[in-house]
């Protein structure tokens, strides 16, 4: 391609321009940050528009950020390699990005869980503010620009090849392609095959953020039912491995909705995990026992399923007994102890056994990625290839819901883009 000394001298002359490859979430705020930082910036997208997967964010709605309150809430909310992003997310955090989009023309709101999303509800206006900067600072955007590999001379990034056959020459690449959930979006891992082909190490590529499936098939009879107000434990190897309050949705696979979503990020490498339910958190064993007794003694010959009604949404209630080895035909009235005590124990410790995950199509997140230990925290370059710089979703580091995701991928994005125009200053 082009010698080491080429490069150099054309480093110096600023001929090169920093290419960013990706115009994700991650990629949008590269280019800016390195046109911002003075760099002369290419952004290659391969789809006909920019910011395809932030789209379908939050619904259409695009969870921007989350807007918690120090830097330690965000960290707690990082599942993989949450000390990697100290520097990114001290350089720019959430409210960072609120008033960058602010003064990009975007005006956000604050929802339940501190959820930022834009005041107009449309995912579109997040990317619409962020092209506008684009053009402000001069980024040449090239939309349907495959990138097809990296080009390296003396560990160094010297540009790519495009799949149309063209190569362009660069001062310093950015990757920013995201992982590889929601392919259909244009993440179909093409930075984690350079990674690997540069001999950055890369971990293991697993669906986060998920639907999780169940041995068992009772969960498919209860289809589109969402369980509000419980709370769901998933163990490994007898730990526990997440606990915690909240909303649960019966599937034809099994279970998803927020609590099992985020169990998903938890889980081992197998996909496995013994789950169990407390349908009842706000009672003791002791208050639930009572409570039973009660429903069971006033209703008299009423059917079990009947009564259970009081406690479980109808269809639950009318499954629930054989979950518990019971005949929901039985009378109220000839309900044993054992019976009564056999309720309180699946009420509150209801068993699921996890045998797998949705797949990557339907995933939220990727887990997994180019392993950080190949990557300068501080400034998100290769250790291995000088001038070359990771962002986003392409990276091992993921987060649960509520915003986090897509701010990890605007910190890095912008840190990657603020080094990269630094370091060709400073050739
Ligand atoms: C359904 C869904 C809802 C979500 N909702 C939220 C939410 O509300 N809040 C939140 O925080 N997170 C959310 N996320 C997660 C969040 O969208 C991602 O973490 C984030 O978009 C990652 O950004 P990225 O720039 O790293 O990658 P991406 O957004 O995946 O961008 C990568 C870009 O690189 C391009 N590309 C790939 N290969 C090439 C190539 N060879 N040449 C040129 N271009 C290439 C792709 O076309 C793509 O545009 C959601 C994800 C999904 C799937």
């Amino acid at each position: 391609m082009w010698s080491y000394k080429e490069i150099k001298e054309k480093m110096n002359e600023n001929q090169f321009p920093v290419l960013v490859i990706g115009g994700g979430a991650a990629g949008m705020m590269a280019a800016l940050f390195a046109a911002r930082g003075g760099a002369r910036v290419t952004l290659l997208e391969k789809n006909e528009k920019l910011g395809k997967k932030v789209y379908i964010t939050g619904k259409g709605r695009c969870n921007v950020t989350n807007a918690c309150e120090s830097l330690d809430e965000f960290l707690s909310e990082v599942c993989r390699n949450p000390r990697f992003l100290y520097s990114a997310l001290t350089q720019f955090m959430p409210s960072d990005m609120l008033s960058l989009l602010r003064d990009l023309g975007c005006e956000t709101k604050i929802e339940r869980g501190r959820r930022a999303f834009p005041v107009s509800d449309h995912a579109s206006d997040v990317t619409k503010a962020l092209e506008k900067g684009l053009i402000q600072v001069g980024v040449d955007i090239r939309l349907g620009a495959e990138v097809k590999r990296i080009a390296t001379e003396n560990q160094r990034a010297v540009g790519v090849e495009l799949t149309n056959g063209k190569t362009l020459p660069a001062s310093a690449v950015i990757v920013c392609t995201g992982g590889m959930s929601y392919p259909s979006t244009g993440s179909t891992g093409d930075g984690l095959k350079w990674a690997r082909e540069l001999n950055h190490p890369v971990s293991a590529i697993l669906p986060s953020l998920v639907g999780l499936k169940t041995e068992e098939a009772w969960p498919a009879q209860l289809q589109g039912l969402t369980l509000k107000n419980i709370c769901l434990t998933g163990y490994s190897c007898g730990k526990i491995i997440y606990s915690e309050l909240g909303e649960m949705l019966f599937t034809h696979f099994g279970v998803s909705g927020p609590l099992a979503i985020e169990l998903s990020a938890h889980l081992p490498e197998t996909g496995k995990a013994d789950v169990r339910l407390n349908l009842k958190p706000g009672l003791n064993r002791e208050q639930l026992e009572q409570r039973l007794t009660k429903e069971l003694s006033s209703a008299g010959k009423k059917q079990l399923s009947t009564v259970l009604q009081a406690l479980l949404p109808m269809r639950f209630a009318a499954l629930f007994p054989a979950l518990c080895g019971l005949d929901g035909k039985t009378p109220c009235n000839q309900v044993t102890v054992g019976m009564r005590s056999a309720l309180a124990d699946a009420l509150q410790a209801l068993p699921l056994s996890i045998i797998g995950t949705r797949p990557l199509e339907e995933a939220i997140v990727t887990r997994g990625g180019v392993e950080v230990k190949g990557i300068n925290p501080k400034t998100m370059e290769s250790k291995l290839i000088s001038g070359l710089y990771f962002a986003g979703e392409t990276m091992d580091v993921d987060a649960h819901t509520g915003g986090y995701n897509l701010h990890i991928a605007w910190a890095t994005g912008a840190l990657a883009g603020k080094s990269a125009a630094q370091s060709r200053e400073e050739k």
